[in-house]
């Protein structure tokens, strides 16, 4: 049976990753070897890390001053890398969801932290407005798509002190105004690649103004130096990211994946609003995120929350199960995820209405 990947992460991928993947597993770029058994200093990958790193700038316009490195540890590491390379003694966050959590907490572990606003106490479903960010703070850290509460900061916040943000889960879902940020982080395994891969783009000049030693592993200096070949990079994700960023590319650029992403986010959302079953857990349409599409049974329908899961499951969709912490249902609409896959949902929605 065909099957629908809704899941939030590892995450559907282009067929056409997947395609060339298999490919470079048997023989990587005419060398006779697989990418797995490849040295990451043969011109072969060297060429790759390049081509990647030209592919993002490319795609997002990233500016001069700004390197982009590929480093394990997921967006999770950045959490600590974050505050250990750009706070002294203060920083600010934007508490919208789990993660923006976590990069709270290990921040703290650097100097003061101010939350200037959260919105934990209504479960997350909305995204602070008005809130003061403190001027004397070190940056201002903000998570753009909240993947397990499915909101999503669509603008640019206006700070005079250097914005960084998680944008692991809307990376090149959209254009960003990468000269607004200071470190934009991404893990990987949301839009990218198989999970592995961290992007971070940097702006230079932020760098080297903490006095506090660092380990040189967790520098982002040493790896814009050693252009992410300081040590063993994640090559075979590497590789993959490439594919992605090719498939991309060939489809127009991020403004295009864009206006796609509206058009599945629309559909779903319009069928979520309508059917009577189902509510969505974000009620403002400007922090609904284009990415992750919460949903929970209607008051009345509660008990058929497991029906309409089994139910679902029975014509092929996987992976739509709501985070724990939220529960009923998520489905997840990233870049790689056909527009027909949305529509198979919604027939889906459609038919357990009429048979409920
Ligand atoms: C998935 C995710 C993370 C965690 O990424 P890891 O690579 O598992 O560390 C962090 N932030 C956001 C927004 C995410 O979606």
């Amino acid at each position: 049976m065909k099957k629908y990947n809704f899941y939030a992460g590892p995450s559907i991928l282009p067929q056409y990753t997947l395609d060339k993947t298999i490919e470079g597993i048997k023989d990587f770029a005419g060398s006779g070897l697989s990418v797995l058994e490849i040295s990451h200093r043969s011109k072969e990958f060297i060429a790759c890390m390049n081509d990647t790193i030209a592919l993002v700038r490319e795609l997002l316009e990233v500016p001069a001053g700004y390197h982009v490195i590929f480093l394990g540890g997921g967006a999770s590491l950045q959490f600590a890398m974050v505050p250990m390379n750009m706070m002294n003694k203060k920083s600010a966050y934007l508490n919208t969801g789990e993660w923006a959590s976590k990069a709270l907490k290990e921040a703290k572990l650097y100097g003061e932290v101010v939350e200037v606003a959260s919105s934990k106490d209504k479960n997350f479903n909305f995204i602070p407005k008005n809130y003061t960010v403190p001027e004397d703070s070190d940056y201002f850290h903000v998570t753009t798509n909240n993947t397990i509460y499915g909101t999503e900061l669509k603008k640019d916040p206006v700070v005079r002190i250097p914005l960084v943000a998680d944008m692991s889960s809307d990376i090149f879902s959209r254009p960003v105004d990468v000269s607004k940020y200071s470190i934009i982080y991404a893990g990987a395994q949301k839009n990218l690649a198989p999970a592995g891969v961290t992007m971070i783009i940097l702006k230079e000049e932020v760098l080297g103004k903490v006095t506090r030693p660092i380990p040189t592993m967790l520098d982002y200096r040493t790896h814009i130096k050693a252009e992410s070949m300081f040590n063993t990079p994640p090559v075979f994700a590497v590789f993959a990211a490439q594919q992605t960023l090719r498939w991309l590319k060939d489809l127009g650029g991020v403004k295009a994946i864009q206006k796609k992403n509206i058009e599945k986010a629309r559909l779903l959302y319009d069928e979520i609003d309508r059917n009577k079953l189902f509510v969505p857990t974000i009620k403002d349409p400007e922090d609904r995120s284009l990415m992750n599409i919460c949903f929970v049974m209607s008051d009345g329908y509660k008990e058929l929350e497991k029906p309409f899961a089994e139910f679902a499951k029975s014509k092929g969709m996987v992976g739509i199960e709501g985070h724990r912490s939220v529960g009923g249902f998520r489905a997840s609409t990233y870049n790689a995820l056909p527009i027909e896959s949305v529509k198979a949902l919604v027939d889906v929605m459609k038919e357990f209405e009429k048979k409920s």
